[in-house]
């Protein structure tokens, strides 16, 4: 009877990792793969390049879960442990592997590189596992138990760690039959998460199937649905589109997209559909209001091109905002007439059928004190304004939460969500952040 893997743990190994040098985007990839087919991930522990601490943890899972993917720690440096670390938490003793040791050699060969001596300990496993060949680099991997769990360790970088997932793991695994696991997610732009919550009521209940939870990041609030439990997969797929149904009724308008869905390419989508196009002119936002559009393949086909105008010279020069906005006693740059200036400017040099202009203090310095004449802008007032060639222009104020990267990507994804107001023909609502000129 082949081991049954019901529920996994994912070891990340590396002082890189503890220290917080170098993101963990191994743990959420595995993570992923597993629940696709079922296995439920259970629990991330990261170790840094530690024997004792590595080993421990191992030992731990090996009583806890059925599955344990490790990866790092696999290379040919002394602090590279897991090889030690598998052998020591199942009471082993290291072997070197002839096939391993020939797959390495032939790596460094197949490279006109004789192999370095430092890499032969790269072929060495505990003696009653075996190892995994990897195609994309030296490190192979290993495969074992430990307790009552099948272990797997996966070189740490992504570039080998996947296809060795994909091609020696992945055919191993045995996911229990009969149960499955199914997830959707919505994404939505222009309310907080607890206002959210508080339109999902009773859908985000613990005890429900589907379950239905939120996460927020920079502005964008997603609901994901996940049903796990034993029916076939039409009728998970029907409970799923019962709840995500009543989910985007409570969620109303805002919600833009599904899945792999970016505000910035539903923008672009609804803008095509129309036959109509975007230009942009950013000031604290430097660019990248346009890099986000820009990140979308075929976005030519709808954005024109941008301005990037920090300076009062180059807001004026560029976009053609009048000097009188800019100097005192005008408004000043940072206000929704230099927005709507800005925005009016690149609609018309740009020729665009629309145009999303951004203006503000994204910090840490130049916040702006009240005078008699104008309000205090403290750090995080922005100003977007949105001109139409067939509308009349929006220009709002908003306060953004956070660091300087944080205001800016506030800023950029908010543009983007005015635009998606206007262009879907929803009611210009207060979203959030929004705050009274
Ligand atoms: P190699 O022999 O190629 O060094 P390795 O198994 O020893 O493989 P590590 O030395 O632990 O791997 O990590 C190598 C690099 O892989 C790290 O510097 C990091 O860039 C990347 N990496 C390791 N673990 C992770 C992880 N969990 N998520 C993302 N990247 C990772």
């Amino acid at each position: 009877m082949p081991h049954e893997h019901t529920t996994a743990a994912i070891l990340s190994v590396g002082d890189e990792i503890t220290l917080g040098q170098t993101l963990d985007t191994n743990g959420p990839w595995l993570a992923q793969r597993l629940r696709d087919i079922g296995i439920v991930p259970v629990e991330h522990v990261t170790v840094p390049d530690n024997l004792a601490r590595h080993a421990a943890a191992l030992r731990r899972l090996g009583h806890e879960v059925d599955l344990i993917i490790c990866t790092g720690g696999l290379g040919p440096t002394a602090d590279d442990l897991t090889r030690q670390a598998m052998a020591q938490a199942s009471d082993d003793s290291l072997v070197e592997d002839p096939l391993a040791l020939a797959q390495v050699e032939a790596f460094f060969a197949a490279r006109a590189r004789e192999m370095p001596t430092i890499n032969r300990g790269q072929a060495h496993r505990p003696s009653r596992g075996r190892t995994l060949p990897n195609l994309n680099g030296t490190a192979p991997g290993l495969h074992g138990t430990i307790g009552t769990a099948e272990v797997f360790c996966l070189p740490g970088p992504p570039g080998e760690m996947k296809p060795m997932f994909e091609h020696h793991v992945l055919p191993r695994l045995n996911p229990p039959s009969g149960r499955i696991v199914r997830t959707r997610v919505l994404h939505c732009f222009g309310i907080g998460e607890s206002d959210l919550a508080t339109r999902l009521g009773n859908l985000m209940d613990r005890t429900r199937s589907p379950l239905v939870g939120t996460t927020a990041s920079g502005g964008v609030v997603s609901i994901r649905l996940r049903y796990e439990g034993p029916a076939p997969a039409v009728e998970a797929e029907a409970l799923l589109d019962t709840c995500e149904h009543e989910a985007r009724s409570l969620a109303g308008e805002f919600v833009f997209g599904a899945g792999e869905d970016r505000l910035s390419a539903v923008v672009l989508r609804l803008l095509r559909e129309r036959g109509e196009t975007l230009a942009c002119v950013e000031s604290c936002t430097g660019g990248l209001l346009e890099a986000m559009i820009t990140e979308t393949p075929g976005s030519s086909a709808a954005f024109v091109g941008g301005l990037v105008t920090y300076a009062n010279e180059a807001k004026t020069e560029l976009a053609g905002v009048p000097a009188a906005v800019l100097e005192f006693p005008g408004p000043g740059a940072v206000s929704a007439e230099c927005a709507l200036e800005m925005a009016a400017g690149g609609m018309d040099r740009l020729k665009a059928s629309h145009c999303l202009a951004i203006t503000g203090i994204a910090g840490p310095e130049g916040a702006v004190a009240a005078t008699t004449n104008r309000a205090a802008k403290p750090v995080g007032t922005v100003f977007i304004a949105r001109t139409s060639r067939a509308a009349g222009p929006d220009a709002r104020r908003f306060q953004f939460p956070g660091d300087r990267s944080s205001v800016r990507s506030w800023a950029a994804v908010s543009a983007l969500g005015m635009l998606r107001q206007h262009l879907a023909g929803l009611p210009l609502v207060r979203v959030l952040r929004q705050v009274e000129p």
